[in-house]
């Protein structure tokens, strides 16, 4: 069994890169490919393949490095596995610069194609995690995520909305990708009122120290009103629109690590003691509003520049606007440390409609492919690579597996997640990120231990037996005899690693609080 060298160059494209992973009980070999690891049913219940996450994300070379989640969303049809299949690319490049390839060669990886019919709603993450160097020298791990919805009907609107709800948590970028304008219904489901009460959370400054319970500081302000701060501090965390006094106890107070513009509206006050409080950052990280067909660039030019100057346009809050349309875009300024736009030109009719078209560069219309030459590495450079962060710890690929377990098993409940759940499965995850590497240390040490106890017990038995060739001879023999007990060792810790990890990762977050209080 061979780790699989990261740094090791691809000259034949990723199609043919080979990759190597361990399993729970096997090894064996598969070719990078992507791997569905959500799938919403028909009868909308969400099944996460735990078994699949764990073999990509708890793999040994990644799974204590500090993971970059890139995802890309929005509903069917509208070419987000296409432009997949170039950030592939992009992350298998050899030459810096051409890293677009042969002209000729067939597009590969994410499956694409033309046709209208349905796929499956759902994440499909890209089996190979890439470690990337950063500019000061850290590696992280890159994972790329390939997220569908429907958004057509009402039955399914909720499925799609949940899986980019569950994606934006997930990610440390999200790509909305969009389809020639941004709607307003684009916006809404961004905001999904009625499907992805993650993004409905709002805060609201409050005081630290101040005695809960019952009246709070905060009563004051107004109901709907924004604020900005850059104070971190205790804020009040509120959920929804129009929420009734009587779920009060449903809101619980946070820390918040970067100040930033926020919207606050019906805000409920905290009760309950402000230590019990989970603790959790709610801001989501980068978003990117994709524009695919841009058919307007004599008003908005193609690119990030012009891409900024329409979403400023766009997410105007003014005061004529209605209310509703006014509280969209607050929302989403609130949600987001990041929020940027880019716009993209049609590929041409060849990609858009012609049913053998397979993806050669040849096909594709010269102003696209300028365009995409700038959007993937303006996405994917190592500097513009940001770690996913959660209450301002970055996250490892480890600490992931147990944010989508937990987050996943909110939704999978028949009601919708209300924000104490939120915060429950944030910080459940937490404590379990934090046992499975404590406990994979325990491991490595107490076999690290027993290997050199036992080491030394051999080492012992080998002098004590009666020897021909005297002192000098038998030396080599000793130091044969530490050298396979060193190599038994290797291949003993490579054999367990895999295993205690899932072991870890069932251990109940009660267990681990209790034991460290
Ligand atoms: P997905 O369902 O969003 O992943 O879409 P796919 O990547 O499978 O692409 C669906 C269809 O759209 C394919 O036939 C592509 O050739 C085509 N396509 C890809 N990119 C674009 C684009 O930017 N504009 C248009 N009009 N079509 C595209
Ligand atoms: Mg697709």
């Amino acid at each position: 069994w061979e780790a699989p060298d990261p740094d090791l160059q691809h000259p034949g494209g990723f199609s043919d890169r080979n990759y190597d992973w361990s399993s729970e009980e096997e090894e064996y070999e598969k070719k990078a490919q992507p791997v569905q690891v959500l799938v919403v049913k028909d009868d909308h219940s969400f099944e996460l393949d735990e078994g699949a996450l764990n073999r990509i994300l708890l793999s040994e070379d990644v799974r204590d490095k500090e993971v970059v989640a890139v995802s890309v969303a929005g509903a069917f049809r509208k070419g987000k596995s296409f432009l997949m299949d170039f950030m592939l690319r992009y992350m298998y490049k050899t030459e810096p610069v051409d890293w677009l390839g042969d002209y000729n060669a067939p597009l590969s990886g994410f499956s694409w194609r033309g046709g209208s019919e349905r796929e499956t709603t759902g994440i499909q993450i890209w089996s190979e995690i890439f470690l990337v160097d950063k500019p000061d020298g850290k590696k992280v791990a890159v994972l790329l995520m390939d997220t569908q919805g429907t958004f057509d009907s009402q039955s399914t609107l909720r499925d799609s909305a949940t899986v980019f709800a569950l994606s934006t948590m997930i990610s440390s970028i999200q790509v909305y990708n969009l389809s020639q304008n941004v709607q307003e219904d684009d916006l809404q489901h961004l905001q999904g009122r009625q499907s992805t009460p993650v993004l409905e959370l709002k805060i609201r400054r409050g005081r630290l120290g101040m005695k809960m319970g019952g009246a709070t500081a905060d009563q004051r302000h107004p109901s709907d009103r924004t604020s900005s701060g850059t104070t971190p501090g205790i804020w009040q965390i509120g959920y929804g629109r129009d929420i009734p006094e009587t779920i009060s106890d449903q809101t619980t107070a946070c820390t918040v690590n970067v100040g930033r513009s926020c919207t606050f509206r019906n805000m409920v006050d905290v009760t309950g003691p402000i230590s019990s409080a989970a603790s959790v950052s709610i801001a989501f990280m980068s978003l990117i509003f994709l524009v695919r067909d841009w058919s307007f660039p004599y008003e908005f030019p193609y690119g990030a520049e012009g891409g900024s100057k329409f979403l400023e346009k766009r997410l105007k809050v003014s005061e004529n606007q209605h209310e509703e349309l006014q509280n969209v875009r607050k929302h989403i300024h609130s949600c987001f440390t990041n929020i940027s736009c880019f716009l993209l030109p049609h590929p041409g009719l060849t990609v858009a409609t012609n049913p053998k078209f397979d993806g050669k560069l040849k096909e594709i219309d010269e102003e696209f492919i300028r365009h995409l030459k700038v959007f993937i590495p303006w996405l994917l450079r190592p500097e513009n690579l940001d770690v996913k962060e959660i209450n301002g710890n970055k996250i490892t690929c480890r600490g992931l597996v147990e944010y989508f377990k937990a987050y996943i098993k909110i939704y999978q409940g028949e009601e919708l997640p209300h924000p104490k759940s939120m915060l429950q499965a944030t910080a459940e995850a937490n404590n379990l990120a934090a046992v499975a590497t404590a406990k994979d240390l325990y491991n490595k040490k107490m076999e690290e231990h027993k290997h050199q106890e036992l080491k030394e017990d051999s080492v012992k038995l080998f002098r004590g037996v009666k020897k021909m060739g005297g002192e000098e001879f038998s030396r080599r023999y000793l130091q044969q005899l530490e050298n396979e007990i060193d190599e038994l060792y290797v291949q003993y810790i490579k054999h367990n690693d895999s295993k205690n990890i899932f072991h870890a990762a069932r251990t109940p977050a009660t267990l681990f609080v209790v034991i460290f209080i």
